[in-house]
């Protein structure tokens, strides 16, 4: 039995998932971004101080493996800090700026729903060593370009915020405690205990109530100072130069402690309860926790692959190629050495061909076009006694006779068009 919260893909399925992996990988190297790998195991420490004790992802969902002396170890719950800790130990901070991408699974002990899983996977992208608000317009900028292009445009909407600098975030968080005190009592037991450990989280609540009180709670932007400002609404003009439609949202808080100034999510209706497809930010201070001496600004995003995946899926937004096999066909068992000696010779042209052995001439026809075959070439007794073959575009539904010499060059001439 599957392991509840993990999900399996089914060859057809892979496809499309790994035709949304082509082109995340296609828009990196369009911005200049070069893949990293860490591993899928790394030491708690990596995470617990530097994403906030009182997280979810911290104090609920990680996932411990191993215990020895003073060494605990963790399924990575998600890859900014690991990237960190990577260029860290690989000496990049010393050749700044990076711009560096991954892609791999994750492990968060969640309820399990559509859209939420247990082991997932992350697209990311991190911009280390930038603070010009031009790297968030162009991380962004980056993010919305990946939605079009895996056909995610309509059906997504951006939504930012900012958090401002540390004191300015202190000073707001006061005001909010100040503000929502009075109303404690009344808050979901969810918003109590972030109120109490996280009060910027409180502002995530779903709970209806708590969202009426939210309406007049202080917002974030009456504190910032003008630098902070200034940045926010460069970043916002951008967007707009750009044509990158947008709404900022007061209520926008991310996850993980990391995070200061900009912040954005790209959001979806159309997936239920799981509205978040990427998210991302700056997280300026999170070099320092890796032993940098000086905070290095950096700012990047990471995108859920199985949400990805369900919106290109169930909305049939991205096309997958066929797979535009050549399928040969022995019809007795004399011709199979001549099967396999055609099909290598295919193959060393870089056409993909499979031989299909058993079973009558119909049953055999019905493997083809399930194996989605360009064309089929049946060596038949009649045929093969006069040197020739059949070859059957499974398209049109043509058959032609054809020589053996010439089938090669034929099936070559023919088969990118
Ligand atoms: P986060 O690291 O929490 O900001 O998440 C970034 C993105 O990863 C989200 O927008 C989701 O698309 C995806 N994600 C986070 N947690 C899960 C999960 N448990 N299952 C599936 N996707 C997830």
């Amino acid at each position: 039995m599957r392991v509840t919260g993990t999900i399996d893909l089914l060859p057809s399925q892979m496809r499309l998932y790994n035709k949304i992996c082509e082109t995340f990988f296609a828009i990196c190297k369009l911005y200049g971004y070069e893949e990293v790998a860490t591993p899928i195991l790394e030491d708690i420490r990596v995470f617990d101080r530097n994403l906030g004790l009182e997280t979810d992802v911290v104090s609920k969902e990680m996932f411990f493996l191993e215990k020895k002396q003073d060494e605990t170890l963790v399924l990575r719950p998600e890859n900014t800090a690991g990237v960190m800790r990577l260029c860290q130990e690989g000496g990049l901070f010393q050749k700044l700026p990076q711009r560096l991408a991954y892609y791999g699974p994750m492990f968060r002990y969640e309820r399990p729903q559509k859209g939420r899983y247990r082991q997932f996977h992350q697209f990311g992208v991190e911009c280390i060593g930038v603070a010009s608000y031009m790297a968030d317009v162009e991380n962004i900028q980056m993010a919305v370009h990946f939605m079009q292009e895996i056909g995610l445009a309509e059906l997504t909407e951006l939504e930012i915020h900012t958090l401002g600098s540390e004191s300015e975030r202190d000073a707001y968080k006061q005001a909010l405690h100040d503000y929502l005190l009075p109303y404690k009592n009344e808050l979901s037991e969810n918003s109590v205990r972030r109120f109490d450990k996280n009060i910027l989280r409180v502002l995530d609540s779903k709970n209806v109530h708590d969202q009426k009180i939210l309406e007049t709670a202080p917002v974030m932007r009456n504190f910032l100072q003008m630098e902070s400002a200034k940045y926010f609404d460069n970043i916002l003009e951008s967007l707009e130069n750009f044509g990158i439609s947008y709404t900022v949202n007061p209520f926008l808080v991310r996850g993980l402690d990391y995070y200061n100034q900009t912040v954005f999510e790209i959001k979806t209706p159309a997936l239920g309860a799981q509205s978040a497809v990427l998210g991302g930010g700056r997280y300026d201070g999170l070099a320092q926790q890796f032993g940098e001496k000086t905070p290095t600004p950096s700012i990047g995003w990471a995108a859920g692959m199985e949400r990805l995946f369900l919106l290109a899926q169930e909305h049939q937004t991205l096309s997958v190629p066929p797979r535009k096999n050549i399928v040969i066909i022995a019809m007795t068992e004399a011709f199979d050495q001549e099967a396999q000696k055609y099909a290598s010779l295919l193959r060393k042209e870089g056409i993909a061909c499979l031989t299909v052995h058993e079973g009558t001439l119909r049953k055999r026809m019905k493997i083809a076009s399930r194996l989605e075959a360009k064309y089929t070439i049946i060596f038949a007794p009649k045929e093969m006694e006069n040197k020739t073959a059949i070859l059957r575009d499974m398209m049109r539904s043509e058959e032609r006779i054809l020589p053996l010499a010439d089938l090669i060059i034929t099936v070559k001439k023919h088969y990118d068009t």
